[in-house]
């Protein structure tokens, strides 16, 4: 068993956590509090402040302030922006293990993933961004029209911060989420309000107060803790953010582009998915396709955004393929995050063990179940990894995004077959594709919807890959250089002379 540094130990004594606006705690404007509750032992580790309308108009008026064109954040050059997002950076590598320790407690991941995905994923993130802060750049254009009088011109565009952003972020990865989004803000040069989702706030908070002792001027990241109908909703339609980025469920992100157009807001969503895996008879080597492809799926739980939830298998290798993950699924340790030897913990809380539960229920009536299907422990809110087969390509277990250790196969008898079945779904964010023939994996990379894919490897994400959803999976695209341009907007100027 790991013991809790000393960071974290100090951190939980404090019981009650408020909200984080101007460089320190400040107090809710009302008395509810959201328990955090350790998924793997059902024990409540702490309480959260819920950010009423008031203090989130408090948090973007001090977001605002710190926006200021005289305020220091605005006057401070690119370098010294970057300076400050390096620190951060380095402080969140000193501190990965208080941080990884705290992601494991309020969501129930394995502490090695807690270690690499999100406190080694948000430091990457931030160093990465801290490098794009002095990279920020207009371009100079010739123009088609003649000026008048015969005079000269000319123009150029300027990139600036677009002001106040308002980050609303899910719990599956909370730390690295949130510097997906509030590193390019910050390297941008724009001020956040960042509201963590109200299983996973610890982390933010955390962050929050090593960004203040990395030199980031009081506002320029202040964070809200709530829930969704309060204090997310109160933010992505306060008429004084200037950007919404949202990463969430569908469903939500529906709600929050509504808000955000009533304002005429930027808004950038990134939603759920459902994305295949395609196993080809040609796979390089099928022990460790079966393994890639569990690794896809069972990761975190099956709790990833880019999962590959559904894999479709070439007829001739269906039944040995299947037997092979199951395989590897039946061999897979389950235990409480902090056991260094396990491979999956539990899901992050008792409501979304019963949304997956009752759509494992379903996959028995509805097809075959090939193994798991059930939480092996006496607490804790856990689920073996699950696999069902069927060559229904319209189950809802296969249509519908699960977000848990659950894979759907579905044999396919050529490429377009496969194709079809991949791109009959509303999302579409990543897939994965299986083969050692290379022209057909480009093929397949030019006909699957998907806004990732991943060609022999389960997906993995990077700071310099792009990350954005086709069909309902979302709008825009978050990470890589363009992810800093999502939080600028374009000025163009002609000088005529
Ligand atoms: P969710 O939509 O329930 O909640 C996400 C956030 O939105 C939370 O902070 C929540 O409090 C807030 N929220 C809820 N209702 C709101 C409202 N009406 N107005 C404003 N904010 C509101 O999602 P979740 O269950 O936390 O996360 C799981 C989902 O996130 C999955 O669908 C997953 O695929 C998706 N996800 C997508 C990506 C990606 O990059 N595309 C990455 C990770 C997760």
């Amino acid at each position: 068993m790991i013991e809790l540094t000393e960071k974290v130990q100090k951190f939980l004594a404090k019981k009650k956590h408020h909200l984080y606006i101007d460089g320190h705690n400040s107090e809710s404007s009302i008395e509810d509090n959201i328990p955090v509750i350790n998924p793997a032992d059902e024990t409540t580790i702490g309480y959260v402040a819920v950010a009423s309308t008031e203090d989130v108009d408090r948090a973007v008026k001090s977001s605002k302030r710190a926006f200021h064109p005289d305020a220091d954040w605005r006057k401070m050059l690119p370098s010294d922006r970057a300076k400050i997002i390096f620190k951060l950076a380095d402080l969140i590598e000193t501190h990965a293990e208080s941080l990884a320790q705290m992601v494991t407690l309020e969501n129930g991941k394995l502490i090695k993933d807690a270690r690499s995905s999100d406190a080694g994923g948000a430091a990457h993130t931030f160093r990465y961004y801290a490098g794009w802060a002095t990279k920020i750049e207009g371009e100079t254009l010739d123009i088609s029209q003649k000026q008048r009088g015969g005079q000269q011109n000319f123009a150029f565009t300027k990139r600036e911060p677009v002001g106040v952003v308002a980050a609303i972020i899910p719990w599956n990865f909370p730390l690295s989420i949130a510097a997906w989004k509030v590193a390019p803000a910050l390297a941008a040069g724009c001020t956040v309000v960042l509201k963590p989702s109200e299983e996973t706030p610890l982390s933010a908070l955390m962050l929050a107060e090593l960004a203040t002792e990395a030199g980031l001027p009081p506002g320029v990241l202040n964070v809200v803790t709530g829930d969704g109908t309060r204090t997310g909703a109160a933010l992505s339609s306060h008429p004084e953010v200037s950007k919404v980025t949202f990463t969430g469920s569908i469903q939500t992100g529906k709600l929050i582009g509504k808000a955000a157009m009533e304002n005429v807001n930027g808004v950038s969503l990134e939603l759920g998915g459902k994305s295949p895996a395609i196993v080809f008879d040609d796979a390089i080597d099928l022990n460790a396709v079966a393994k890639g492809v569990a690794a896809g799926i069972f990761r975190n739980q099956g709790q990833v955004c880019v999962a590959g939830s559904r894999v479709y298998i070439q007829k001739k290798i269906f039944d040995k393929v299947v037997a092979d993950i199951a395989h590897v699924a039946e061999g897979m340790k389950i235990s409480h995050g902090f056991d260094e030897s396990a491979d999956m913990g539990p899901l992050v809380s008792q409501s979304h063990w019963t949304k997956v539960k009752n759509y494992i229920d379903k996959g028995e009536q509805e097809s075959k179940m090939v193994t798991g299907g059930k939480n092996p422990m006496d607490k804790g809110y856990y689920l073996q990894p699950t696999i069902f087969s069927s060559e229904d390509n319209k189950l809802s277990i296969i249509q519908e995004e699960i977000f848990g250790p659950v894979l759907v196969a579905v044999p396919f008898d050529d490429m377009d077959d496969a194709i079809a079945k991949a791109n009959d779904n509303i999302m579409g964010l990543a897939a994965t594709v299986w083969t050692a023939n290379v022209s057909k994996s480009m093929k397949m990379i030019e006909r699957l919807e998907a806004g990732i894919i991943y060609v022999n490897s389960p997906v993995r994400s990077d700071p310099n890959l792009p990350l954005g959803g086709f069909k309902q999976s979302g709008i825009g695209t978050e990470l890589g250089k363009g992810g800093v341009y999502n939080y600028t907007k374009l000025k163009a100027v002609n000088i005529v002379y």
